[in-house]
Parts: C-alpha cells; sequence; structure tokens
C-alpha cells in the first residue's frame, strides 16, 4: 500500500471510529438469504424421506415410528450439513427451512450438533434406540 493511501485511511479510521464489529456485544443484521440451522415442522411431514435421500451430506435421518399415526422423528447432524438447501428444495410439503437468524453453532460439545426434532415422547423412543430406522 502506498503511503498516501495509508494516512488517507489512517485518518478516516480516526474520524469514523473503527470498522470492525464488537461481536458478541454488538451484532451486524444477518443478510436476507443467509442459511443457518435447518428446522423441520411435523404438521405436513409424509414421512417421505425425500430429504434424507437428496441429502449430499449425509446430514438428515428421518425416523417412522408410525406411518399412519404420523409418528417421525427427524435427526439432524447439523456438524454435517453444508447449508446447501436442497433438503428444503426436495421437500413438497414445505416443511424444511433454513433460517436466517440461527447461526452461532460454535460449541465445545460434539452432542450439540445432533438435534431431534419430533415430539418428546417419540424423541426418547429413537433415542432409547427402540425405534426402526427408514422412511
Ligand atoms: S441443507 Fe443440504 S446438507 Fe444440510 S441437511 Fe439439507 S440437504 Fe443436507
Ligand atoms: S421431504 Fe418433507 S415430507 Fe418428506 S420426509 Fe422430508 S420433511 Fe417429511
Amino acid at each position: 500500500m502506498k503511503l498516501g493511501g495509508m494516512w488517507r485511511d489512517a485518518i478516516k479510521a480516526l474520524v469514523q471510529g473503527p470498522s470492525t464489529q464488537k461481536y458478541p456485544f454488538e451484532r451486524l443484521k444477518t443478510p436476507e438469504r443467509f442459511r443457518s440451522k435447518l428446522t423441520w415442522d411435523l404438521t405436513n411431514c409424509t414421512g417421505c424421506g425425500l430429504c434424507m435421500k437428496d441429502c449430499p451430506a449425509n446430514a438428515i435421518e428421518v425416523v417412522t415410528l408410525d406411518r399412519k399415526a404420523k409418528r417421525f422423528v427427524f435427526r439432524y447432524r447439523v456438524d454435517h450439513c453444508t447449508f446447501c438447501g436442497q433438503c428444503v428444495e426436495s421437500c413438497n410439503k414445505n416443511c424444511l427451512e433454513l433460517p436466517e437468524d440461527d447461526w452461532e453453532l460454535a460449541t465445545t460439545n460434539r452432542q450439540d450438533f445432533e438435534v431431534y426434532y419430533g415430539n418428546e415422547a417419540d424423541v426418547q423412543i429413537v433415542l432409547d434406540g427402540e425405534a426402526e430406522t427408514g422412511a
């Protein structure tokens, strides 16, 4: 960088203040199309498993406990997910969403990356290893 440019930047920083953000005390607004942690809404899910089949990162598992009763559990591996959005495209029931605002995913506990969606009792059955995998 030329000396003149450097001085110009230094003076600009003195007048305008730093350009950096004081994260985590200050947060910029997340861009609208930003993709963060996947969410799943059971309401319209048919358990078809397309999301699971189409996920290139093997981040999804749909466990069917009772198809007629619509008892599905959705296992999501956040640490596998590349946020590509393929599952959202594949689901024709609009059950899946990659919202822009749940992106602070850092953790020291690996278990935090394993997320289960579904009703509490059904999730417990899956966690206890008493459910068969499939869609
Ligand atoms: S966003 Fe992509 S990688 Fe993540 S769960 Fe969906 S299909 Fe898989
Ligand atoms: S693609 Fe949609 S409807 Fe099919 S199992 Fe996945 S979330 Fe459910």
